[in-house]
């Protein structure tokens, strides 16, 4: 791979997260995260109460059309949120609004759109930050990407994020590669898989340990292509989709709505991890069923013959 991280990655993380929060330059919102097993996948619900303060893109919109400069945080990052360059191109900054801890980006050093699918370049430096030294006991990271409008993302500058999150995860997609037909770790050629159980359209490859660079892209696309076709299928004009990757997978789902009712939803809602802002919207997620709010915000699952599919 053209790019890797320096080999003290997981101290400088540790330290800069630690000295940004204790200057009050990163905010630290508190959070409880709750387990809710549907479908054999371990949802988890964290309610962030402080989370009405972040940016929603809603938020950002006014009844005033006329053009402004929208401020770019990612052009020129704080210094106290620089973690350190990777390669030529990109730079890996703290999260200013953190409600994990070493919640981190990667952000591209040049303005590249958000709404553009990941190159081999781009999935080249999220495969090395997701080789990174463990961070917290227990923990591997997630790296996820919110493409175009509805995806629940708030910046227009391109970043791909990285959350730690438990070893033995039971999300969306560790439950998927239980399924279907994409079982071996060499799944070049073979066809995205899914779980029939989870009614949003989702698709997920497992990714070898040595992967190579033609390997992410030929994952990457495969799971594009039938993205794209799932939304043209149900006829959504803009392109957005959600992406999601661990060093054991990478996963992707279309994406139709922002919000199911004042839910946000991003990345990491529809691999399993929802956010709520209030004990109520806490509530209404486990009493309308986090399935059922991440079909609100997508389209369904077609349940069909994989051999029509090409790719
Ligand atoms: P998204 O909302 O998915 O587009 O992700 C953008 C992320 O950037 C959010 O998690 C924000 O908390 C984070 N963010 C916003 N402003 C800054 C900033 N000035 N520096 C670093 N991260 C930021």
């Amino acid at each position: 791979m053209a790019v890797s991280l320096p080999d003290s990655f997981a101290e400088l993380l540790r330290s800069k997260f630690e000295d940004a929060k204790k200057s009050g330059t990163l905010v630290f919102t508190d959070s409880v995260a709750e387990d809710v097993e549907v479908k054999n996948v371990s949802f988890q619900i964290r309610l962030a109460e402080g989370l009405s303060k972040k940016p929603a893109p809603s938020e950002e919109k006014s009844e005033d059309k006329t053009p402004k400069p929208k401020f770019n945080p990612f052009l020129n990052p704080d210094p106290d949120l620089l973690l350190c360059d990777l390669g030529p191109d990109y730079r890996l900054v703290l999260n200013k609004f953190s409600i994990v801890p070493y919640h981190f980006l990667c952000i591209t050093k040049d303005f590249r759109p958000q709404s553009s699918p990941l190159s081999e370049e781009d999935l080249e430096a999220t495969w090395a930050c997701l080789q990174a030294d463990s961070v917290e006991d227990g923990k591997k990271l997630m790296a996820f990407y919110n493409c175009g409008e509805v995806s629940g993302a708030s910046q227009s500058h391109k970043h791909v994020q990285f959350i730690p999150i438990p070893e033995k995860s039971k999300l969306i997609p560790d439950v998927a590669l239980t399924y279907g037909n994409s079982k071996s770790q060499d799944a070049i050629g073979e066809f995205p898989t899914f779980n029939p159980e989870i009614p949003f359209a989702h698709f997920v490859l497992p990714i070898p340990p040595s992967a190579t660079a033609e390997d992410l892209v030929m994952r990457f696309s495969s799971l594009l292509a039938r993205t794209l076709t799932a939304l043209h299928e149900h006829g959504q004009k803009g392109i957005a989709f959600n992406f999601a990757m661990t060093k054991e997978w990478m996963f992707m789902a279309p994406r139709t709505k922002a919000f199911y009712e004042d839910v946000s939803v991003n990345a990491t809602g529809m691999v399993g991890m929802l956010m709520a802002k209030s004990t109520e919207q806490l509530e209404f997620i486990k009493s309308t069923g986090p399935l059922e709010v991440l079909l609100g915000v997508s389209v369904p699952l077609k349940l069909e013959d994989e051999k029509h599919h090409h790719y």
